[in-house]
C-alpha cells in the first residue's frame, strides 16, 4: 500500500509508540516503522523456560498529563499494580543498603567520610560562563576532589570504562549519581533545608523523601505486557505498524523529507518523527556523520531462577561497589503478584563489547548475589540464561557528545523532521522521553 501525506515515526520504542498514538488520535494517517521483529525497543519482556524476564528494571510512571496517562494506561485500569514507592537499594563498600538507592558515606572510614563531607559542604558549584570541560571539572566544583576519588571515578570507570576526565560534563546523570547520605538523620534534615546542600545530600531512608512518583507494573507477565496493550491500541487507532522495516532511501525537496522508500515501497511523508540513531538519518539524507564512532557499553543480562526466596524485599539494587562486576539486580518476585515456588532475578552487567565473552557471567552473577546477601549460599539455581544488548548504554565522552550534537543539528535542519527518544541526546530516562515525544507529536499534529 502506498500512503500519501502520512506522519512517519521511525523506531517503535515507547517514545515512538506514544507519538504514533498521539498523531493517530488527532486523525492523522500514521506509519510506525520498526527495524526489529517486535515493537517496544528496550521496554520489552521475554520468556525463557516459562519464566518472564524484562530488559532491565522497568516500571511505568504516571505522567500527570491526563490525556497522556489515558493513552498509556487507560482502558485496562485493573491490569496494573501501583507502588507508591519503589524499594530501591544499593551496594557499596561491601555493604548492602536496603533502605535507599543513594550511597551512604557512613560506609567509608570516618576520616574519609569527614574529608568528603567538608568538601561537599564547601564546594562552590559550577559558576563558569561556559560548560565545564569534562565531568571531572564539574564534579570537583560540585562535590570536591575527595568524592571524585572515593566515589565518582571508581563508579564511572566501572559503569562506562572511563574516569570523569574523559567524560562529558554531566555524564554522572545517566546513572542518577547525584546525592550522598552523610552523618545522621537530624543533621541531614537540617542540611537539606539549604537548596545547595539538598542537591548533594540524600535522605538516609526512602521513607523520608515525600515526593515519590507512583510506579506501575503489570499485574501479570512482565513490563512487556504494557507493550502488548499499546500494540492493540495502535491497531485500534489505525496506525500502520511495520516491523522488520528497512528504510532504503529518503526523498528530499527543499530540506523537507517528502518520501521514504521502505522495503521497496514508497511512503509519502508529511512529517517524520525519528527515534533511531541520528547517524542513520544523516547517512540516508547524504549528510556527513563526522569522524567519531559512538561508544556503547553492552548490557549482559543474566536471568536466574532460584529455588527459594530472596533475603531482601528490595525491588532492585544498584551495585556501585567497584569490586563487584554487576551493575543492577532486579528481584522480580519482590514486586510481581505471583504465587510460585521459583524466584527469578536479572543481574545486569555493563561491559565493553570486546569483554562480552571474558567471564562466566552466570557464575559471577550467582556468586555476587550471595556475597551481597541477596540470597542464601545454599540457594539452588534451577534455571539460568544470558542475553546481550549490544548497543545499550552510551559512553558519553566529550567527543561522542560533540559528534552527536553535530548530527542532531544536521537532522534538525530538515524542516519536517523531529527527533524523539534517547537518540536525540536530550534525555535518557523513559518518563522524560515519553513526555517529550507526546509534546512533539501534539505540537506538530
Ligand atoms: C539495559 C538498559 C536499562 C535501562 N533501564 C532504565 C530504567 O530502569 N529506567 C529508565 O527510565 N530508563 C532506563 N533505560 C533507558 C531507557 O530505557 C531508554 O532511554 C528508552 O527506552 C529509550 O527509548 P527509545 O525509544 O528512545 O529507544 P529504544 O527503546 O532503543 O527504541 C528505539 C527503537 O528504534 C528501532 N530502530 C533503530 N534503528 C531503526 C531504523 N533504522 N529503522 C526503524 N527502527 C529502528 C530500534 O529497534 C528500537 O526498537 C535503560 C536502558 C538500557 C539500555
Amino acid at each position: 500500500m502506498v500512503t500519501v501525506d502520512s506522519f512517519v515515526v521511525v523506531g517503535a520504542g515507547l517514545p515512538g509508540i506514544v507519538s504514533a498514538l498521539t498523531l493517530a488520535g488527532k486523525g492523522h494517517q500514521c506509519v510506525l516503522l520498526e527495524a526489529a521483529p517486535d515493537i517496544g525497543g528496550l521496554l520489552r519482556s521475554y520468556e525463557v523456560d516459562g519464566e518472564t524476564f524484562d530488559f532491565g528494571t522497568h516500571f511505568a510512571n504516571l505522567t500527570g498529563i491526563d490525556e497522556l496517562d489515558r493513552l498509556l494506561f487507560g482502558g485496562r485500569e485493573d491490569a496494573w499494580v501501583e507502588y507508591p514507592v519503589l524499594l530501591a537499594g544499593n551496594f557499596w563498600n561491601g555493604q548492602l543498603n536496603e533502605v535507599s538507592e543513594n550511597p551512604d558515606l557512613n560506609s567509608v572510614s570516618q576520616a574519609i567520610h569527614y574529608r568528603c563531607l567538608a568538601e561537599l559542604l564547601s564546594a562552590p558549584g559550577w559558576h563558569g560562563s561556559s560548560n565545564p570541560e569534562n565531568a571531572q571539572e564539574f564534579l570537583i566544583s560540585e562535590y570536591g576532589q575527595n568524592l571524585v576519588d572515593v566515589f565518582f571515578n571508581p563508579v564511572l570507570q566501572k559503569f562506562t570504562g572511563k574516569t570523569s576526565d574523559a567524560l562529558f560534563h554531566n555524564a554522572n546523570l545517566l546513572f542518577n549519581l547525584k546525592r550522598f547520605a552523610v552523618l545522621d538523620v537530624p543533621t541531614t534534615d537540617e542540611l537539606k533545608r539549604s537548596t545547595k546542600f539538598d542537591s548533594r545530600i540524600a535522605f538516609h531512608h526512602r521513607k523520608d523523601f515525600k515526593f515519590h512518583k507512583p510506579c506501575l507494573y503489570p499485574k501479570s507477565g512482565g513490563i512487556g505486557r504494557w507493550i502488548e496493550t499499546l500494540e492493540s491500541k495502535l491497531t485500534m487507532a489505525g496506525v500502520d505498524v511495520r516491523t522488520n522495516a528497512h528504510i532504503e532511501s529518503v526523498g528530499i525537496v527543499d530540506k523537507n523529507i517528502n518520501e521514504l522508500v521502505v522495503d521497496g515501497q514508497a511512503i509519502g511523508v508529511k512529517g517524520l518523527l525519528w527515534s533511531a540513531a541520528p547517524a542513520t538519518f544523516c547517512r540516508l539524507a547524504g549528510e556527513d556523520i563526522g569522524g567519531v564512532k559512538p561508544e556503547f557499553r553492552s548490557t549482559i543480562l543474566v536471568g536466574l531462577v532460584f529455588d527459594r526466596k530472596f533475603s531482601t524485599n528490595c525491588h532492585y539494587i544498584t551495585v556501585f561497589d567497584p569490586d563487584f562486576h554487576s551493575f543492577r539486580i532486579t528481584l522480580y518476585n519482590n514486586f510481581r503478584l505471583i504465587e510460585t515456588d521459583l524466584f527469578s532475578a536479572t543481574v545486569e552487567f555493563l561491559v565493553s563489547p570486546e569483554k562480552i565473552d571474558s567471564l562466566d557471567w552466570v557464575s559471577v552473577a550467582v556468586d555476587e548475589m550471595i556475597k551481597m546477601g541477596l540470597c542464601n549460599s545454599d540457594a539452588i539455581v534451577k534455571k539460568h540464561h544470558i542475553k546481550t544488548i549490544l548497543n545499550g548504554f552510551p559512553v558519553q565522552s566529550n567527543q561522542s557528545i560533540k559528534n552527536l550534537d553535530e548530527q542532531v543539528k544536521k537532522v534538525k535542519a530538515f524542516k519536517n523532521v523531529h527527533l524523539i527518544g534517547r537518540a536525540g541526546g536530550e534525555g535518557w530516562f523513559l518518563d522524560g522521553l515519553i513526555r517529550q515525544a507526546y509534546e512533539t507529536a501534539s505540537i506538530i499534529g
